[in-house]
């Protein structure tokens, strides 16, 4: 199961042919470039790329939150959702766009419009009819979208679903499909994200899902405190045919009772269909080589032979554009992240007195909680020659603090896998991380006398830890020039891009073939 199997890194296996050629819809809530809040729209932008890439035909199955300029309206005239009972008084239509070998399928209906701001957000109704309403308009895709003038169809079959948003593809296949001997060899795979988010509700809500009463167990949890409850991701879990999540160390801690959030019972059960698979980056977005962000306002293109120079130009026009002092021997710490409990911003306020104390420029980029956001302009405020904090989501900025930084703070309580820690890598920018999920399995830690690793970890969320890591690495930064551009030069020099990763999702799109 391990991702390091040697023979499996060389990357010059080739493709998949013939009858293994598969059908692979992805089924996501949000999709780089079009919409993003985090990791997801990431992922859900370039692993579709990757699978292509090996032979596969691919489609993304996004909602239209916005008025895109590229899909195109497919013509096809409204379809009218299936319920289970029948045929349902709900019609959406369907833009497409076909770009480096993937089709992008974009749901379009009211209820998404203007909601590119929003994705998550609204009343729990209001955001409960929009996944609905996704994941039935997700399932007839493949009969309704003609791509390249053909439509998928079911042949050899594959949904690829993602977080709570989109669990309840799984059960629609199954109940409106399935059980009527209909799409019999169509497979799906749920991807966990995120645990943290379960669409749970009260009992009631089943009621608005449009699927007979036999299901209703599948989406009942009892919890100690709350009682019985809904629970969305419970269900896909428990349907889909197979469940990937985004690392080793994520899937390991999603079986214990502190990492599940409630649903490790299920997790446990389901261990015989469950597998890491560590995420990767897309190396045309973010490669400091290629990086559009970096070609105006002093920034400039750089790679692993001229990261020297690049990164002192990167960082000088960082703390130019900020205002900050430009000092190119002044280690720039980043943080990139969304404003949460997650991501441990508040350990970086406790260690906030000694970090100021240092001789160190503090940047900070994030949106979230307004207390959180306040934080950050309250940081800004009282530190002004050494910190900024940038309330706002700005992928430009966090293109440029990820080159301009040295080095890149993770505090995360919890990370199932993380992406800033391997932006960083790749850009030459050494990661201090809580050893957590995927951070863990991602940022191997520096070991002085091998030379060996990738940035420094600490074993608990306490600032106390954070501040001692983050002493070792400036002490490297500081005192160790060698063993710091070193350290850099590996994190630049891995292979972190998704095309062994899209191995992996197709042996799982292939095992799950081979079941019946
Ligand atoms: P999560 O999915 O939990 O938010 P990840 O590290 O997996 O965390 O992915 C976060 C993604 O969102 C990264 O691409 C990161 O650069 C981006 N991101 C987060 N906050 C911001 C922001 N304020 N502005 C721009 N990009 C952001």
């Amino acid at each position: 199961e391990a991702d390091t199997d040697p023979e499996e890194e060389n990357m010059d296996d080739p493709p998949l042919a013939g009858v293994n050629v598969m059908n692979v819809i992805v089924v996501a809530a949000e999709c780089a470039p079009w919409s993003k809040t985090g990791g997801l729209g990431d992922v859900a932008g370039a692993l579709p790329k990757a699978l292509a890439r090996r032979g596969h035909r691919v489609m993304v199955v996004v909602p239209r939150y916005g008025n895109y300029a590229e899909p195109k309206d497919t013509g096809t005239c409204f379809i009218q959702l299936l319920s289970y009972f029948g045929v349902q008084d709900m019609e959406v239509s369907y833009f497409h766009s076909y770009i480096d070998g993937v089709d992008f399928v974009f749901v379009d209906h009211p209820v998404f419009q203007h909601q590119e701001n929003n994705i998550y957000g609204g009343n729990r109704p209001d955001i409960l009819k929009r996944m609905i309403l996704f994941c039935k308009a997700a399932v007839e895709v493949p009969w309704h979208v003609p791509c390249g003038g053909v439509c998928y169809g079911d042949g050899n079959l594959a949904f690829i679903a993602n977080d709570w948003h989109t669990a309840l593809l799984p059960v629609y296949l199954k109940a409106y499909y399935r059980d009527k001997g209909l799409m019999k060899y169509a497979r799906s795979v749920l991807v966990i994200h995120n645990i943290a988010h379960q669409g749970r509700g009260p009992v009631e809500d089943f009621f608005h899902l449009d699927l007979p009463e036999k299901y209703m167990d599948l989406f009942t949890l009892y919890d100690p405190i709350g009682g019985d409850h809904f629970n969305i991701f419970a269900a896909g879990l428990k349907t889909a045919d197979r469940v990937v999540t985004v690392s080793h160390g994520y899937a390991w801690e999603l079986k214990t009772s502190q990492g599940g959030w409630g649903l490790h019972g299920i997790i446990n059960d389901s261990d015989w269909k469950f597998r890491g698979i560590v995420n990767g980056i897309d190396i045309k977005d973010w490669n400091p080589e290629l990086d559009v962000h970096l070609s105006s306002d002093g920034y400039t293109n750089y790679s692993s032979e001229t990261v020297k120079t690049g990164k002192l130009h990167c960082k000088a026009a960082l703390q130019k554009e900020l205002g900050l002092p430009v000092r190119r021997n002044v280690p720039v710490i980043g943080f990139i992240g969304r404003l949460d409990h997650q991501k441990g911003v508040d350990l970086i306020a406790e260690a906030m007195p000694w970090m100021v104390a240092q001789d160190v420029q503090l940047v900070m980029l994030g949106t979230g909680r307004p207390d959180l956001e306040e934080m950050l302009r309250k940081f800004e405020r009282e530190n002004h020659d050494k910190v900024r904090g940038w309330v706002g989501f700005s992928v430009k900025m966090a293109h440029r603090i990820t080159a301009g930084a040295d080095i890149l703070l993770m505090p995360s309580r919890f990370e199932p896998c993380g992406l800033n820690q391997l932006y960083a890598m790749k850009y030459g920018t050494v990661p201090v991380v809580h050893a957590v999920g995927g951070l863990r399995d991602t940022v191997v830690p520096f070991d002085p006398f091998k030379e060996t690793g990738y940035g420094w970890t600490f074993e608990r969320a306490e600032s106390g830890m954070l501040v001692h890591a983050l002493g070792n690495c400036l002490n490297t930064y500081w005192n160790h020039k060698k063993s710091w551009e070193g350290l850099r030069t590996r994190g630049m020099t891995q292979d972190l891009s998704w095309d062994n990763a899209a191995k992996h999702y197709e042996e799982v799109l292939v095992a799950a073939k081979y079941q019946w």
